[in-house]
């Protein structure tokens, strides 16, 4: 099966790198969906975004990396998708997942949303807690994948 995998990234964390690696032992393939968002202005580019989790995943057999803008069910039947993985971490997240499951089904009932509970040692992790670490000078190396580590530093140094 193929798992589509949709989500802001910005940046990948390890958290969400476990996810990616369960969904492929699962499901086979997973797609992961970077969402170009224009209402939200990202830290990093949706270029630098796509990247860093191509370098990321590269391990990684079964996963393509792309972008999209819009619904993630027209993304999911473009890609010929026939679930949408999304992860918990804490109950924070729960109402949240659980509206935008409800309503990717209501706008089109093929596609299922397979929600997988975090790895415990990643549940604390999120993207912006990541980068109000990294703002500070923080060590994020146990956090995210090397190739966003570097890109952080980069970014918050030139930022200074
Ligand atoms: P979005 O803006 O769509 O929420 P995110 O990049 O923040 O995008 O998250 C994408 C998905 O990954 C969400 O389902 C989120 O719950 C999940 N996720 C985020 N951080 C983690 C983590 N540490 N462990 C597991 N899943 C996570």
């Amino acid at each position: 099966m193929r798992a589509l995998y949709p989500g802001s990234f910005d940046p990948l964390t390890l958290g969400h790198l476990d996810l990616i690696e369960r969904g492929c032992s699962l499901f086979g393939e997973v797609v992961i969906a970077v969402l170009q968002n224009p209402g939200k202005s990202p830290t990093f580019s949706l270029d630098q975004r796509l990247e860093q989790i191509t370098q990321a995943t590269s391990h990684l057999q079964g996963v393509t990396v792309t972008s999209f803008n819009g619904l993630t069910v027209n993304c999911a039947r473009e890609h010929h998708a026939q679930l949408i993985l999304r992860g918990l971490r804490a109950m924070s997240d729960f109402e949240y997942e659980l509206q935008i499951a409800h309503t990717n089904r209501s706008l089109d009932s093929e596609f299922e949303t397979i929600f997988l509970s975090t790895a415990a040692h990643y549940s604390f992790l999120s993207s912006s807690v990541v980068k109000e670490v990294a703002r500070f000078g923080g060590r994020v190396e146990h956090m995210v994948p090397s190739v966003v580590a570097e890109d952080l530093k980069r970014f918050f140094n030139s930022a200074l």
